[in-house]
């Protein structure tokens, strides 16, 4: 149901939309109709002070279902999740909860397909999609795999490196084509709110990202504003850093790991492979274990969705590190199954969490920096100075507490 008042353009300037408080509530902000807008969490985000940004007004918004001004703010992207304002919240409304619901909604709109919506709202969908690719890439294996060596392990005879390069960089391809038609979106919806008529100049987009994108990116640095629990922020290092050399040593130099030659401890490229596997078995147990016992307020709920993608993230760590060490005492036949069962929780750990879900939040962050910043200079080069000086005074996502 949708009560709504709309402005002279016909759009909504004020509604309730019992739906969509029912949806943030299913994505985990339970507790966003007993906030009474006291402003307390934007005092104290130690972000506030990094942005003009007000957390309060977002969660306005959402109180009034008011998607479309959700759909332009950029605030949500800008909690990197600490807890702080869920320790200190009057009305307990956990609003660290709160935001990321939110942020999980704005994945659902951002995505073009649908698959995200279904992802976060209906299990059966999420297992449905973990099987049906998992069969398939097993099926893929079985059809293709090269001979079976007996006598010693060689998996490049395996698993060709012919037919697995190929296909994995067709498949990252076909990942990173989704993602970025995602971020586009984004795009779209936050610059609707830039001021009217301002060209940018190319120089100056290609200056903010290169300022911007990649430290946001490979750091994460906003997360080290927390001032209590840097735990979190090391945790999401260590899963970010064990991922992006998996990544690197099983995706750009894949014929230098998949060979026929025995895995040795002494090769660098075996310490790296094992380093990667190992960070990642630390990182998704520890965030398993908070998750579990609920040690930090950000996992106080977890969402189907979270559990999806450290459960997966663990697994396709164990099962990478297993194959190593098989590779290492030379144990042909349970290399060969159990790098097989390793491909099949890769493919539906990559396809569903990169473009659709969780994964997903690593690229819109910075992006999110990036787009606020580029709305920010619209402000800055607005022609009319009066009206600059009034809109700056006043953006759309700033101040009031
Ligand atoms: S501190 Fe709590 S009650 Fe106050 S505005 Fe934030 S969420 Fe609402
Ligand atoms: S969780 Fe932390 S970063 Fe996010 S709004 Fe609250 S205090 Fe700010």
């Amino acid at each position: 149901m949708m009560i709504s008042v709309k402005g002279e353009d016909g759009k909504p300037i004020l509604g309730f939309n019992q739906e969509f408080i029912d949806e943030l509530i299913e994505l985990g902000g339970e507790d966003l109709l007993i906030c009474y807008q006291c402003g307390s969490c934007t005092a104290i985000c130690p972000l506030s002070e990094v942005f003009n940004i007000s957390f309060r007004k977002t969660i306005k918004y959402a109180q009034l279902g008011l998607e479309e001004k959700l759909l332009k703010d950029t605030t949500p992207w800008l909690c990197y999740a600490c807890g702080e304002c869920s320790d200190t919240c009057p009305r307990n409304a956990k609003p660290t909860n709160i935001l990321a619901a939110i942020r999980r909604y704005l994945t659902i709109k951002y995505d073009w397909t649908g698959l995200s919506r279904a992802l976060y709202f209906s299990k059966k969908a999420e297992v449905a999609g973990i099987s049906i690719l998992a069969a398939l890439t097993g099926l893929i294996i079985y059809l293709f795999h090269g001979p079976m060596v007996l006598e010693r392990v060689e998996l490049e005879t395996f698993a060709p490196i012919h037919i697995v390069e190929p296909a994995g960089i067709i498949t990252l391809l076909v990942l990173a084509g989704f993602l970025l038609s995602n971020i586009y979106r984004m795009y779209k919806f936050i610059m609707s709110d830039a001021y009217p008529g301002v060209k940018i100049p190319l120089s100056m987009y290609i200056k903010e990202f290169i300022k911007i994108i990649p430290t946001h990116f490979l750091t994460q640095r906003l997360m080290n504003k927390c001032r209590e629990r840097k735990s979190y922020w090391y945790t999401h290092l260590l899963i970010f850093y064990g991922y992006a050399l998996a990544f690197i040593l099983f995706a750009v130099v894949l014929r230098y790991t998949q060979t026929n030659l025995p895995f040795l401890f002494v090769d660098p490229v075996s310490i790296f492979g094992i380093l990667s596997f190992i960070f990642l078995l630390i990182g998704s147990s520890l965030a398993i274990y908070g998750r579990i016992r609920k040690t930090q307020p950000i996992w106080s709920f977890s969402h189907s969705t979270d559990w999806m993608f450290i459960t997966l993230l663990l697994l396709v760590s164990l099962t990478g590190l297993l194959t190593g060490i098989f590779r290492t005492i030379n144990w042909p036949l349970p290399t060969y199954i159990i790098y097989s069962i390793h491909l099949m929780l890769v493919v539906p750990f990559l396809a569903l969490e990169v473009p659709f879900a969780k994964w997903s939040h690593l690229a819109y962050r910075p992006f999110a920096i990036y787009f606020h910043r580029l709305r920010e200079l619209t402000y800055e080069l607005a022609p009319v100075k009066e009206a600059r000086r009034e809109l700056i005074a006043q953006p759309i996502t700033g101040g009031g507490g």
